[in-house]
């Protein structure tokens, strides 16, 4: 069509090398015919376990199918492809498609166009997103339509879950062509840019806020249930497409007398499930935000100006520490960060110790006894722990380390926003060690009088 593109070679199979035939998109991103999408046993028909026939795939598994339905957007460009351009059975060599006459380019690139254009948003589709049902939208609406109704809005289809959605890969060969005609001039290039939490800037202008009764840290995930309508309108009004964290999300704010909080923090949604009347949303904590100041937008949405806070590597740590002596030279700054970050690790790892120590078995004598009492305090209690808030984060790492124990010890709303709002790595590990303290006598103490009481117990039963 014109030298830049070469459409014709965007529409082919990559398992066969023709023009493609009823064309279906795995999760993977690539398209291929029905016919060389091989589907072996009716076992790998019913897990979406097959063998991709894209040679160069390197998707880990597939999202879902085998069961796909066409692709009907590349299925239209095919068709518009056989009825427009000639012999286009095979691929073309370059100098045909230069030989094809204007006219036909302008016939297909106005046919083209439309196909090319989210029918959510109206624009040219971003990081298209094709479901199964073979309907393809830019990757945030068809998130947020999965919120909003669970159809997909052309056919009105179910959706599949929102986590593979936002797992799967955009269709490689929509995004292909659009760039194609956006690069010719035949498509308007993008205007569609997440106006809130963008990729560039770390302050933000009248961003919508969720007020929760929680204060969720960074690298925590909770399970949001919304029930009343009232709250489901809050929520949606909330929600904010996002660039920066290639989703939807909530800047959430603890509901905190007299006004909002100052710290709040930034939740991406990773999972959303619709039950009867409630909608069940999972959200993780990714980056703390600080207030500047918020105003009533209307009844139910607030907004607010806000800094996303950039968290500091460990070896920016040395600008933190007050009174540090000042170093006069460059090997001396040098030195003062490794003891620095030395010291941070430090205090991450006695952090790590003492959860080891809490999930230490007891040194009760072994008996049926301690394995009851275990589970509060013991080695089953770290398993619980990591099974609900992942792994046990390495003390390299002093950041995750000060969430993580901080999600996993048993302290208080008011505890936890102190730390949300504290901002030098070394005072939030600090307040954590502090925590640590308090818990060590108080634990040991509750853990003997269980200990004893379940001994009681038993010996009342004898
Ligand atoms: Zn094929
Ligand atoms: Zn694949
Ligand atoms: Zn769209
Ligand atoms: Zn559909």
């Amino acid at each position: 069509m014109t030298d830049r593109f070469n459409f014709t070679q965007s529409l082919i199979c990559v398992a066969c090398g023709d023009i493609l035939v009823d064309p279906i998109t795995l999760s993977c991103g690539y398209t291929v015919c029905s016919h060389c999408f091989p589907v072996s046993s009716p076992i790998s028909a019913k897990k979406a376990v097959f063998r991709c026939p894209v040679p160069h795939c390197e998707s880990p598994k597939h999202l879902f199918g085998p069961e796909l339905l066409v692709d009907t957007t590349v299925l239209e460009l095919t068709n518009l492809l056989r009825n427009y351009l000639p012999n286009c059975s095979l691929p073309p060599s370059p100098c045909e498609e230069m030989d094809t006459n204007k006219n036909s380019i302008n016939l297909v690139a106005n046919a083209v166009i439309p196909l090319l254009t989210c029918r959510s948003c109206s624009s040219p589709v971003v990081e298209p997103t094709t479901t199964p049902c073979g309907h393809t939208f830019c990757r945030l609406c068809v998130l947020q339509f999965k919120i909003d109704t669970d159809q997909c809005i052309t056919c009105y289809r179910p959706l599949p879950k929102f986590s593979n959605l936002l797992a799967q890969a955009p269709n490689h060969l929509i995004a292909r062509v659009v760039k194609d005609f956006q690069l010719s001039g035949l498509l308007p290039c993008n205007t569609f840019q997440t106006p809130l939490l963008d990729s560039i800037n770390l302050q933000q202008y009248n961003v919508p806020l969720f007020i929760s009764g929680t204060v969720i840290l960074p690298g925590q995930s909770f399970r949001l249930p919304i029930y009343a309508p009232n709250h489901l309108r809050t929520f949606r009004n909330s929600l904010i497409p996002s660039s920066r964290y290639n989703g939807l999300c909530l800047a959430s704010v603890h509901r905190s007398r007299p006004q909002v909080a100052q710290f709040g923090t930034i939740l991406q949604i990773i999972g959303v499930e619709h039950r009867n009347d409630t909608l069940i949303i999972d959200v993780v904590g990714v980056d703390r935000f600080k207030l500047e100041n918020h105003e009533e937008q209307d009844e139910t949405t607030l907004a607010a100006n806000f800094e996303i806070l950039h968290e500091a590597s460990i070896r920016q740590l040395s600008i933190e520490i007050p009174n540090s002596p000042p170093a006069n030279d460059h090997l001396g700054l040098q030195k003062q960060q490794e003891q620095v970050s030395q010291y941070t690790v430090d205090l991450a790892e006695s952090i790590l110790q003492f959860i080891h120590h809490l999930s230490k078995q007891s040194n009760m004598p072994a008996g049926s006894l301690h394995t009851q009492t275990a589970g509060l305090l013991g080695p089953l209690w770290l398993e619980s722990m990591k099974s609900l808030h992942g792994p046990m984060p390495s003390k390299l790492n002093p950041t995750a380390v000060c969430w993580w124990a901080a999600v996993v010890l048993p302290v208080s709303h008011t505890d936890l926003y102190l730390l949300l709002r504290t901002v030098p790595i070394i005072d939030r590990l600090e307040l954590v060690i502090s925590w640590m303290q308090n818990l060590q006598s108080q634990w040991e103490r509750c853990r003997s009088t269980a200990i004893h009481a379940f001994s009681q117990v038993a010996q009342q039963q004898q």
